[in-house]
């Protein structure tokens, strides 16, 4: 694992699943985190987790569907914390789906958090990294995010628009100092994949999952981000990468 001993990292979604996950490797690698999402409960237990291993960081509850509140997330970042060198934009909801997928509110709801909550972050982000020596930022898409098979339309067009979104400013920022990744989840088991009512059948898991037939774990995601947000990835711009137990194989 690299050292990020000294660094601030911003982590969105850090309250469950993949995010929670994730916050809690870049405080085990040395970093300061700040952890923001809509459930403020899950934040404190994130960052009781993260004080429990010796980590530091804080908690900003927000609900990241409004510019205003990405901003804000960036602010208190900054100053609760004193910089920020990696962002993970990564807060995200499940699309609208069944008798939903038509839905103008669902759709509404799924591209604002999915999509437009990452492109307000990044514009903080990189306005204070680009001010202040560079920094990484890393974006979760999905397998949705370059794929048309996966059974959903308002997620699959707001992680292609993650994906899209993040090249483009790879390219303009990357020059800037700012080296801006995506990482592409197939089926991991976190709460949004264990729905009630919804449960993955085996169908489901050969289709998304083709060469384990399991479901990943956040860790294997959090690896990913931790290796993307390093010096070790540092001739990476741009990539979307696929950690997806062999969906993307083609
Ligand atoms: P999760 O439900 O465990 O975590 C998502 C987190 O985002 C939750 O803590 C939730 O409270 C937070 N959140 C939701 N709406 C928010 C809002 N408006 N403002 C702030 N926070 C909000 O799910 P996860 O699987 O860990 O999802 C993390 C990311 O990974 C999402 O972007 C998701 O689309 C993506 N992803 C997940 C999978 C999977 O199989 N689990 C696959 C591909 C992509």
């Amino acid at each position: 694992m690299s050292d990020f001993s000294g660094k601030i990292a911003l982590v969105t979604g850090a309250g469950s699943g993949i995010g929670r996950e994730t916050a809690l490797f870049f405080a085990r690698a040395g970093a300061r985190v700040a952890c923001a999402d809509i459930n403020p409960d899950a934040l404190d237990e994130t960052l009781g987790f993260i004080r429990q291993k010796g980590g530091d960081g804080i908690a900003i509850p927000a609900d990241l569907s409004t510019p205003e509140a990405c901003e804000m997330v960036v602010a208190k970042t900054i100053e609760g914390l004193g910089g920020l060198h990696h962002a993970f934009n990564n807060a995200g909801v499940a699309g609208s789906f069944g008798d939903r997928l038509w839905d103008a509110d669902g759709i509404h709801r799924t591209l604002s958090i999915n999509l437009e909550a990452v492109i307000w972050g990044m514009k903080h982000q990189i306005a204070h990294m680009v001010g202040n020596g560079g920094g990484t930022i890393v974006n979760t898409a999905s397998i949705a995010g370059i794929s048309g098979n996966v059974g959903t339309l308002d997620y699959t067009a707001a992680k292609h628009g993650v994906v899209g979104f993040s090249k483009a400013a790879a390219m303009m920022y990357g020059p800037q100092g700012v080296r801006i990744n995506i990482v592409c989840p197939g089926l991991i088991q976190t709460g949004m994949t264990t729905i009630e009512g919804r449960p993955i059948t085996e169908a489901g898991l050969k289709k998304l999952s083709p060469v384990t037939g399991q479901m990943g774990e956040p860790a294997d995601i959090a690896e990913a981000v931790l290796w993307l947000s390093s010096p070790k990835s540092k001739f990476v711009y741009g990539v979307a990468l696929p950690v997806d137990g062999g969906f993307s194989i083609n």
